[in-house]
């Protein structure tokens, strides 16, 4: 299909090829697939419509800033960088516990990079005309991509529904799109659920939730999750790994958990990162990212300041984006492992945000996290640095990832992608994308649910402590996601344990 048969149709309005609607009827798998291919051929097309209000007077300029990155030696210098900048683009600053100051990125116009230099920090300019990246994406955006891959450069979130809708037409026996909820003003906040058929007996699977773009500006992140439901859904059925990894879970990805604020990335506001709540006293944006009910509201790892990029709002789930991802979580007790992917640093951070003391389970979470690091290193990617949060990165408070493991025992990853920035060339879109698919395979098969104590290793305390949850009945025990505890549930978990996972 060449990109003038299809004028400037909106992707949400393509129709499916004869390919695509054939496949509802379940033909066999390797039709299928070239059929699926047939979907990805004609979206190339489609990615070529100008996107409304690239130009729009509205638009948010950036004129004469830059991206410093500079070494802070101490607290003096923490104070003069937070009165030049108005954004650190390493999000909140440190201190990290026990690992010195370090470097931090922050967005600064001219007088900005001359206090820096006249305080003798050292430093140097990772970005040097922000206004610039902003005008050569958006050029490159609205000059269309015809004739390349879906993945060779940024897509909007209804760009994405089309393509994910696309993905389930084509094997409607794995793949189902879903609503989670809707955002402040109104979006749709969508899901791809990923199963192999279930047999007869077998009750529901234990489910990976990957969402990405709680922060709107992370654009590289809609990709990754995006391609990684691509490559799921392809690969079912011929790629012995896909077929055992959704034969054992569910993958539930949702790309985009932040509708408004990545709009608004898209129309008006390149590096807006909060969402679209409009706050007393005229500022805009609650932090999705602080917004969660677990030690919500803490002052170190989060602001209740409506101006600051990293605030709170005015109770733990006030914004609608988050209660959305929180009932569903609910809905689905069946989550066992989630990943919140966000950019940029290059980081896989896990439990706690908001403290320095060490997780009850950390072993588990460490252990994934490096097994993640390494299976991407292994892959040919680029090395990633695991550790706790707070000590890694800095505190956070009221982040989804102390949510799901605090009130939800469900082990939560954030991963930082590649940058430097959040306009990563569209070359790097593929090996961030590669490599993050990398790891999320390798967590899928390395996963240990009888590590009941999620110490990182089996042992007796495990089988202890599955037994003792067994004899009360305890939903804990419920090993096989079938709703109740019954034998099943004992000789899945003995099964497991025999076989050391
Ligand atoms: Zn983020």
């Amino acid at each position: 299909m060449s990109q003038s048969s299809h004028g400037g149709l909106c992707p949400s309005e393509w129709v499916p090829s004869a390919g695509a609607r054939s496949m509802r009827r379940g033909t066999p798998a390797v039709p299928r697939i070239r059929a699926w291919a047939a979907v990805i051929g004609a979206w190339t097309c489609a990615a070529g419509q100008p996107l409304a209000a690239l130009d729009s007077p509205d638009r948010v300029r950036y004129d004469g800033e830059m991206v410093v990155r500079v070494t802070i030696r101490d607290s003096r210098d923490l104070f003069l960088v937070n009165q030049v900048s108005p954004d650190c683009w390493s999000h909140s600053p440190g201190p990290a516990d026990g690992m010195g100051w370090g470097t931090l990125d922050y967005r600064v116009g001219a007088a900005g990079l001359e206090a820096i230099r006249a305080s003798g920090m050292a430093h140097e300019i990772l970005i040097p005309d922000l206004q610039a990246v902003i005008d050569a994406e958006a050029m490159r955006l609205s000059g269309g991509v015809a004739g390349r891959g879906w993945f060779e450069d940024y897509k909007t979130a209804e760009q994405v529904r089309a393509f994910l809708e696309q993905l389930a037409a084509a094997r409607p026996e794995i793949a189902r799109l879903e609503t989670v909820g809707h955002s402040l003003e109104n979006r749709e906040i969508y899901a791809l659920r990923l199963s192999g058929p279930l047999s007869p007996g077998v009750g529901l699977r234990p489910i990976v939730l990957i969402n990405s773009v709680q922060h709107a500006r992370e654009w590289i992140t809609v990709m990754a999750t995006s391609y990684l439901a691509e490559q799921l859904v392809t690969l079912y059925g011929t790629d012995a790994r896909t077929t055992g990894i959704l034969d054992r879970y569910e993958v539930v990805i949702i790309p985009v958990v932040n509708p408004d604020g990545y709009a608004f990335t898209w129309t008006t506001n390149r590096f807006w990162r909060k969402n679209r709540r409009p706050n007393a006293g005229g500022t805009f944006g609650v932090d999705n990212n602080r917004n969660w009910g677990f030690a919500w509201g803490l002052s170190n790892g989060s602001s209740g300041n409506g101006s600051s990029e990293t605030y709170r709002g005015t109770a733990a789930f006030s914004e609608p984006e988050n209660a959305a991802m929180r009932d569903w979580t609910l809905a689905n007790p069946g989550v066992v492992m989630h990943l919140d992917v966000h950019s940029y640093g290059q980081y896989i951070l896990y439990p706690w945000g908001y403290s320095a003391l060490p997780t009850p389970g950390v072993g588990a979470l460490q252990r994934l996290a490096v097994g993640m690091r390494d299976a991407i290193l292994d892959s040919g990617g680029v090395p990633y640095l695991a550790g706790p949060c707070y000590q890694t990165l800095y505190p956070i408070s009221g982040g989804s990832l102390d949510w799901y493991y605090g009130a939800r025992s469900v082990l939560s990853w954030t991963p930082e992608l590649r940058g430097p920035g959040f306009n990563p060339p569209p070359e790097a879109i593929l090996p961030t994308a590669r490599e993050w698919h990398e790891a999320v395979m390798w967590l899928a098969e390395n996963f240990c649910a009888a590590d009941v104590d999620r110490s990182g290793f089996l042992d007796t305390d495990d089988y202890d402590r599955f037994v003792t949850a067994f004899e009360e009945g305890d939903p804990a025990a419920d090993y096989d996601r079938s709703g109740f505890v019954d034998t099943d549930d004992f000789d899945a978990f003995a099964r497991a344990f025999m076989e050391g996972c």
